[in-house]
């Protein structure tokens, strides 16, 4: 009646830890002789409410139920360890019947911190009662925060597989694009966790390097820098869904206009205080997001500049072939710029931004006021090997360091498949990382550096979380391999396993995964 056994709790996820138990009996005519000798032991034992059951009863049912609320406040009293009348009193614990009729703990003292599971029977004049308490055990309690720790990242810092990030590398790379365009402003793209870079130690190095503003994918990357603590005007290169209008508002992002049915749904989501900083976006070709028409340009300028509510910060294109030798396409986009926007009644002051990383590098442009970039920042060539890009410094290195070395005998086999094996005996060296990390799967074959820089092929299949190489000789555990990266006269970059996995270096650095932890080193 009214208990649930243990075991059903244990199979509910075996969180339940039982704090208290207490039994108790009672001879039911015992109690009714007390209640007849005694005026008022009624009240005293029974709540109002108890009461008004207890009058509504007739005969034996009345008796067993005084004496079985008697019974069952003593069992309670016993489950907490104190007895009646230090932690509880009668009036405190009140045990009514439920829609069927079973004993049901309405109230108790310890009604916030345990789950009460009650029984009572009978046999002949004895009533019997039982109590049990149980609280939430500590891996339950983890369960309230679950929801918490579920909107978290799992953070890795133990590890021995780590990606440097050189802090003078990206202030180098800042100074020689500056010095290259001219540009008043410095966007720096960190959208994609800083091109997988590491969102804060990018962030670090680009503000002491005095950058203007920044530039992300989403308003969720958006907010988190403001939360960082970044000042600066934020770009929100994608559309933002108008719904998220008054988080733009709260963090000062800079949505980017790609139609007028944007800005007009925006402008009805604003609230009537609230002042939304935006920036046009014009598609002359790039095919992706933007305003494609003089006439709808038009009427989204006229209609920013009636809206006090509305600041309009920038102007910007985007060139779809800017990293590529032909010029042909590039011109065309140029030349539409000019017939979309020149005559366009644009206020003072606002930031034309039209240039990404390839623009920057290798191509005059139709504004020299602010730059976007991404790639040239982190210090990799942006059309892989295709044009010269020298000056710039790769920012990036992904180290592991050796955590098993074994001589393999002659004919050994390594890894899942079975794909490698030992021509004779070897030393293999095992890395902590994998496929998981950002390191393909298809990089079997490829090779690491030692320390010295020579390189170290890596055999057999690559693993979710681990890799193997084979060793010149026997290595010790924590030797460092650098598998994007210079070592000794000899580098790696995100280049080279561009074009050995057949695409684009941008691919490469934001497949690292945030599983490995990330360090700003000068
Ligand atoms: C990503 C992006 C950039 C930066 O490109 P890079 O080639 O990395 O310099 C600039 N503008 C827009 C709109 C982008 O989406």
């Amino acid at each position: 009646m009214g208990y649930r056994g243990y075991n059903e709790y244990n199979i509910l996820g075996g969180m339940y830890m039982i704090v208290g138990h207490g039994i108790d009996a009672q001879i039911i005519s015992q109690v009714s002789a007390v209640a007849e000798r005694r005026p008022g032991f009624v009240d005293v034992i029974l709540t109002p409410a108890e009461r008004a059951v207890y009058d509504a009863r007739k005969g034996k049912h009345r008796q067993e139920f005084l004496a079985g609320r008697f019974s069952i406040k003593e069992a309670y009293s016993k489950a907490i360890g104190t007895g009646i009348g230090s932690q509880a009193h009668w009036q405190d614990i009140e045990i009514l019947p439920n829609d069927s009729g079973q004993p049901i703990m309405v109230k108790h003292p310890k009604q916030d911190k345990v789950t009460v599971h009650i029984s009572i029977s009978h046999t002949g004049d004895t009533v019997h009662s039982s109590v049990i308490l149980e609280e939430m055990s500590a891996s339950s309690t983890k369960i309230s925060n679950q929801q918490d720790i579920a909107s978290q990242a799992i953070i890795s810092t133990r590890r021995p597989a780590w990606i440097e990030i050189s802090e003078n590398a990206i202030q180098k790379n800042i100074a020689v694009i500056r010095e290259l365009t001219g540009a008043h402003h410095f966007i720096a793209i960190v959208k994609a966790n800083a091109y997988g870079h590491g969102m804060a130690q990018v962030l670090t190095a680009a503000k002491h390097a005095n950058v203007d503003g920044f530039g992300v994918a989403t308003i969720d990357e958006g907010i988190w820098l403001r939360q960082y603590g970044i000042l600066e005007p934020i770009f929100i290169l994608g559309v933002t869904p108008v719904t998220y209008v008054d988080d733009l508002v709260k963090y000062q992002l800079i949505p980017v206009v790609t139609s007028e049915a944007w800005l007009n749904a925006a402008v009805n989501k604003l609230s009537s205080q609230a002042s939304l900083v935006i920036s046009i976006g014009v598609d002359t070709g790039m095919g992706r997001i933007g305003i494609r028409h003089h006439d709808e340009l038009q009427r989204v300028v006229e209609k920013i500049n009636q809206t006090d509510q509305l600041i309009l910060k920038g102007i910007g294109m985007h060139f779809a072939t800017a990293d590529e030798k032909d010029e042909a396409y590039y011109q065309k986009q140029v030349q539409t710029w000019h017939e979309l926007v020149d005559d366009l009644p644009l206020p003072q002051h606002i930031w034309y931004h039209l240039a990404n990383s390839a623009t920057a590098l290798w191509h005059e442009q139709p504004s020299r006021d602010a730059i976007r970039v991404g790639a040239a920042m982190y210090g990799f060539n942006p059309s892989g090997k295709e044009m010269l890009a020298s000056q710039l410094t790769p920012a990036l290195t992904l180290k592991a360091e050796l955590v098993h070395v074994k001589q393999a005998e002659a004919g050994a086999s390594i890894s899942y498949g079975a794909t490698y094996q030992t021509k004779q005996p070897e030393w293999i060296g095992t890395l902590p990382l994998g496929y998981a990390d950002g390191y393909a799967r298809q990089l079997q074959g490829m090779y690491g550096l030692l320390p010295d820089g020579r390189h170290v092929e890596i055999i057999g299949r690559i693993a979710m979380d681990q890799l193997m190489v084979r060793l010149p000789e026997e290595m010790p555990i924590g030797t460092v391999i650098t598998l994007i990266g210079k070592a000794g006269d000899e580098e790696i970059t995100l280049v080279d396993l561009a074009e050995r996995l057949n695409t684009i270096p941008y691919e490469i650095a934001t497949s690292l995964s945030t599983r490995l932890p990330r360090k700003l080193v000068k």
